[in-house]
């Protein structure tokens, strides 16, 4: 029989991203106003192995809300994808006295999850990761902040490409997902967004900001997501530059600034709700699932469905930014 949960510890791992200290605050307040015992473990799985945690208060957590980053820490671990590493840490748990686990990050989390799981720790995972590249959640933690950054970043590069007559390619995040790309090319009104969900042909993009341009545009930007099968924005625009050397084209990465900031509000509540759907998952007698969120309602999400990255993306968008760039 399951051992009774008593105590329950928190992480942050994988890349951070904004919400995931709303998400601590609510994992934590709501745990302590449950009547549990709560730990915060510091670097992700790394710190697990090394025993980096310490007990957490109501006041641990005080005016966290609307910081980036993770106050937790996060670190990537390669011990833990191993057996040895899956197995010392199913032992520092019971070793800690921490009883149920909840996981903040990406899909790699989540495969690390599993394995704890297996071992039999209770584990539940919340989606801290700024692509929004998790199966069976509509939403990420951070997503929302990270588009509203690329939103900013674009409509400055926009003056320049007005005024001086340019076109800019503009790489963004994503992880294999194309949903920064494709969202924040609608809400900057750019020319085209280049995922990796579908194959571009750079005559038909040439094609599309040469067409652009004969209508009298004066500048032309299209998001690429990033991409380490094809080279990302870089690569596309010495494609494009080589064929049509008569554009004055600029590549701009915008990096890590994506992921970073003061959470959105609607990052914050999200991250709150989950965060507390958390908690509610375990006295729910929920094992090994994602908390998601799916139009407008928390649901639970396996693991295994959770890292699929099968979500798809809408057709109709990337339509919708051609329709509308015109
Ligand atoms: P994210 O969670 O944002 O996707 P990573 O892919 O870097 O970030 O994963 C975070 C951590 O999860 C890794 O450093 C590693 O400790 C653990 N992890 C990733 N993949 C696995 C795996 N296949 N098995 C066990 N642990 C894993």
């Amino acid at each position: 029989m399951e051992k009774q949960i008593k105590t329950i510890g928190v992480l942050t791992s994988g890349g951070d991203a904004p919400g995931m200290n709303a998400a601590v605050r609510a994992v934590v307040r709501t745990g302590l106003h449950k009547g549990f015992r709560m730990i915060g473990i510091q670097r992700g799985y790394n710190g697990l192995l090394n025993g980096e945690c310490f007990e957490m208060n109501l006041r641990s957590v005080s005016n966290i809300i609307s910081a980036g980053g993770t106050i937790l820490y996060t670190a990537r671990c390669l011990e833990f994808k191993t057996k040895e590493g899956q197995d010392r840490g199913a032992a520092k748990c019971r070793e800690l006295g921490i009883d149920a686990l909840v996981v903040i990050g990406g899909d790699g989390s989540y495969r690390g999850a599993r394995e704890l799981a297996h071992r039999g720790i209770p584990m539940i995972g919340l989606p801290g990761t700024i692509d929004n590249d998790l199966g069976g959640t509509d939403s990420t933690i951070g997503y929302d902040t990270a588009l509203n950054t690329i939103v900013e970043a674009v409509d400055k590069l926009r003056d320049t490409a007005s005024s001086h007559e340019r076109l800019f390619f503009v790489e963004v995040m994503g992880h294999t997902a194309g949903y920064l790309a494709m969202n924040s090319a609608i809400a900057t009104g750019s020319e085209a967004a280049i995922i990796p969900e579908m194959e571009t042909e750079v005559d038909q993009l040439a094609e599309l900001i040469n067409h652009g341009f004969r209508k009298s545009k004066n500048s032309a930007i299209v998001i690429v997501a990033e991409n380490p099968k094809t080279g990302g924005a870089t690569a596309l625009a010495e494609r494009v530059k080589k064929e049509f050397p008569q554009y004055d084209a600029r590549v701009t990465i915008l990096g890590h600034i994506q992921r970073g900031g003061s959470p959105t509000a609607v990052d914050r509540i999200l991250a709150s709700r989950m965060g507390e759907a958390a908690i509610e998952a375990f006295l729910d007698e929920q094992r090994n699932v994602m908390i998601g969120i799916q139009n407008g309602k928390i649901v639970y999400v396996p693991f295994a469905k959770a890292t699929m990255h099968n979500k798809g993306i809408d057709r109709n968008s990337l339509d919708l930014v051609k329709i509308l760039s015109i």
